[in-house]
């Protein structure tokens, strides 16, 4: 191993997420495992990692405790029950954090602000390199049309998800009420069942739907007089998060102590 490898320990590997990050850092040629992790009842403790998504193996086995080597950099795509600990123990050894995990809550939200006073760490929750962009692009659209368009945000999902509208329509939508200086909650219709009740201008409205196998697909329009803009994203692969993940984990190599998010990896302005 030479110091160009990035070396990567996953927590979560036996997840949806955990397996598809595993099966792209072995994949990379300039990334190692130097750990994979799960919770204790999870089959396969002790196994070869890559096993668990089909790959040759690595030499690396699944654990349940958290042990980062010096040099390393965690990748915690696990659950939120998981995460104050993963901080703890990241802040303890030193080791910078890639914080995938959604969910979470706002005490955990407080220690990942203490924790980046102390290693650094990037926290999205949606690590898509594609929304990242989508987000800005969407708040610096809204802030320069101003009042006059309206503001529709769309979303559709396979059939299995639980949540709508989806927590990224959400966050888009607050970054669009940011940008424009009103309150999100004020305004968000998340949706509509009336005979008489209109639009008013002021109004961020949300639509989801759900069916068939879509990875995800967000569109947002902005409804002017005489023209309409739109900005839209679809994903058909769960494989995206993964290499936005990987690449805020190659960006975190040297950075100093700080709770950066996507926007940071890719180099954006913090308000676009
Ligand atoms: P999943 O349920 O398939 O996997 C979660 C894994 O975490 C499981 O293997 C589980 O056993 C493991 N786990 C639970 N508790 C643990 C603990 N204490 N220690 C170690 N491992 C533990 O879920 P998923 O679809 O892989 O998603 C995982 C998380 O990533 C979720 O919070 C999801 O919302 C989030 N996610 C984020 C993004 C993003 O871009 N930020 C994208 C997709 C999913």
């Amino acid at each position: 191993m030479t110091d160009r490898f990035v070396s990567v320990v996953i927590v979560g590997a036996r997840g949806r997420m955990g397996k598809t990050l595993l099966r792209a850092v072995l994949d990379s040629d300039d990334m190692t495992l130097a750990g994979a992790v799960d919770r204790t009842e999870s089959p396969g403790m002790g196994e070869d990692a890559a096993r668990l998504c089909g790959m040759p193996d690595s030499g690396v086995f699944l654990t349940d405790e958290l042990r980062p080597p010096r040099g390393s950099i965690v990748v915690d795509f696990s659950l939120p029950g998981a995460t104050d600990l993963n901080i703890a123990r990241c802040v303890e050894l030193g080791v910078p954090l890639v914080l995938g995990t959604t969910g979470i809550t706002p005490e955990t939200r407080e220690l990942l602000k203490r924790a980046g006073k102390e290693i650094p760490i990037v926290s999205a929750a949606n690590f898509s390199v594609g929304i990242t962009l989508l987000t800005q692009f969407a708040a610096m659209a809204a802030r320069a049309l101003g009042p006059e368009f309206d503001t529709e945000i769309f979303e559709l999902h396979h059939r299995h998800k639980r949540d709508a509208p989806s927590g990224t329509a959400l966050r888009i939508g607050k970054a669009i009420a940011q940008a424009t200086e009103r309150n999100f909650e004020d305004v968000a219709v998340r949706a509509r069942n009336t005979t008489e009740t209109q639009r008013t201008a002021a109004e961020i409205g949300i639509s989801a739907l759900r069916g068939g196998d879509s990875a995800g697909e967000h569109t947002i329009l902005f409804l002017g007089e005489g023209e309409r803009l739109e900005f839209s994203h679809r994903a058909t692969d769960r494989g995206i998060f993964a290499r936005g993940a990987l690449r805020a984990a190659r960006w975190l190599v040297g950075r100093p102590a700080g709770l950066y998010d996507m926007a940071d990896v890719l180099g954006l302005p913090r308000r676009a």
